[in-house]
């Protein structure tokens, strides 16, 4: 047993020695390539063009974290929306979780920027210039000549220029658009931190995609690597079925496999040589497996050409697998769910009821109230309005639910779009309204009378 296990030790893109094994993975056409690539192209085209899409002139996505601002939809998110960002990560936190657990790797096989750019961009181009798995290894096993240099050259040429551009697209995603524009425009002195920036990216995404490329999945990525805690033997993943393919056995011209107490795998290797970590998918699931599907399309086509079913790698559970039982949803899939839903209910809730401008009015430390005259009794207090939108607003507060008076201290200013107000001003309130040490009062904040918030403070005051 431990010497069947013995894959496991180790990674299949290191030898004995230590040193790197390079992976060649063979070309695969088949219908979940097909799948993947349409789902590939749509993610790209999404993210290419995700920085010029605008909803109310802001960007669909931007995280800008060096000047703290966020838009997402279009909203400006500021960092007293924390609260917001803070649930929505836990959302998709926990989303990510929940779905390991009942689809396993599904996320890297078809979503996984890493995946979409390796397989669908770089590997193309590869392909393209230096052929198949086999013309690839004969290449580098060839002396450098004008073609190999021609070939190697003109590949990592373009590596480069995919490397920039890809660099650039999640640059703009940090501080937009217009900031990446005019880093390249502009004379390069004046934004020397955006400048390294672009070449620290630029360099580690070529890095990672001619040198590094499966090594992020199998060794650096922490979901890869936090598979073996979420997923159980109901999860969903890509899984040979050994019941059927065991024992494998090379296929002699019209015989019958089943008199011959052969499995239907013919043992053709044709799963591992597509395999772009290198991996056997016949020792069972492990965690290089990216669920890129592709050793179910290699399978599937050699299925056909013996004349056997399809599906002898296909996506099932070890369970499924070992007792032939469908997919179930287990009490922690529904544990999960529930969470889910209440955790996405007051995520939606909270963007919902999130206002354009953001009080906050305290009454000032230290300074007591004050009877004005014989009817009326004041207390100041400090507000500070934060203008989340690109107008400017010009703001009032009124008394929504009590009779008195609020009278700032001098004017109050505009507030500018995407910036923030401060002053003082009086609230003076009947006394007849006054019940207890500390009255509830509601306060609205106007717009050209329309009421932009509202809020409850406290009033203190003498009981009457
Ligand atoms: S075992 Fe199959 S699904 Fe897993 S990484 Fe290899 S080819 Fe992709
Ligand atoms: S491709 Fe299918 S038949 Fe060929 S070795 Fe892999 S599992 Fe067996």
């Amino acid at each position: 047993m431990a010497e069947v296990e013995s894959f496991r030790d180790r990674i299949s893109t290191v030898d004995k020695e230590g040193k790197r094994v390079w992976i060649y993975p063979k070309k695969v056409k088949g219908k979940f390539m097909r799948y993947r690539s349409w789902v590939s192209y749509t993610l790209l085209a999404l993210l290419l063009s995700g920085p010029f899409l605008r909803i109310n002139g802001e960007p669909l996505l931007m995280l800008n974290v060096i000047e703290r601002q966020f838009v997402l939809f279009g909203q400006i998110f500021w960092p007293e929306d924390f609260h917001i960002f803070l649930i929505g990560t836990l959302c998709f936190m926990l989303f990510i979780v929940l779905f390991t657990v009942i689809y396993g790797r599904l996320f890297c096989g078809w979503i996984c920027p890493q995946t979409i750019f390796m397989e669908f961009v770089f590997r193309k181009v590869e392909y393209w210039i230096e052929g198949d798995w086999r013309d690839q290894q004969a290449l580098d096993r060839a002396p450098w000549s004008a073609g190999k240099w021609m070939k190697k050259g003109s590949k990592h040429l373009i590596f480069i220029v995919l490397s920039v551009f890809i660099s650039n697209i999640l640059l703009m995603y940090i501080i937009g658009s217009d900031g990446v524009l005019s880093i390249i425009s502009d004379n390069p002195s004046e934004h020397l931190g955006g400048l390294i920036a672009m070449i620290v990216f630029s360099g580690a995404f070529y890095f990672v995609y001619s040198k590094f490329r499966e090594q992020v999945c199998t060794t650096v990525c922490p979901y890869g690597r936090l598979q073996g805690v979420m997923m159980d033997r109901n999860s969903i993943v890509v899984a040979y079925d050994y019941v059927r393919g065991e024992s494998r056995a090379k296929i002699r011209k019209g015989e019958d496999r089943k008199l011959a107490q052969k499995g239907d795998c013919i043992d053709c290797h044709h799963c591992v040589d597509v395999c772009p970590t290198g991996i056997d998918i016949r020792n069972g699931v492990q965690l290089e497996c990216i669920n890129c599907t592709l050793c179910i399309d290699a399978c599937d086509a050699m299925m056909k050409q013996v004349n056997l079913p399809a599906g002898l790698i296909r996506y099932s559970s070890e369970e499924g697998i070992a007792n032939s039982r469908p997919f179930t949803w287990t009490k922690r899939i529904l544990g999960y769910t529930a969470v889910l839903a209440v955790l996405l209910g007051v995520f939606v809730l909270l963007l919902i009821t999130r206002t354009d401008v953001e009080t906050i009015l305290v009454r000032t430390p230290g300074m007591l109230f004050q009877e004005v005259d014989s009817n009326r009794v004041q207390n100041v207090y400090s507000y500070k309005l934060i203008n989340k939108t690109k107008r400017d607003i010009p703001f009032e507060f009124r008394l929504i639910d009590r009779r008195g008076e609020i009278k700032p201290v001098g004017k109050l200013p505009l507030l500018k779009s995407k910036s923030l107000a401060e002053g003082s001003l009086f609230i003076l309130l009947d006394k007849g309204e006054i019940h207890s040490m500390n009255t509830k009062l509601r306060i609205g904040v106007f717009e050209n009378n329309v009421m932009v918030e509202d809020f409850n403070i406290s009033f203190v005051g003498p009981i009457q």
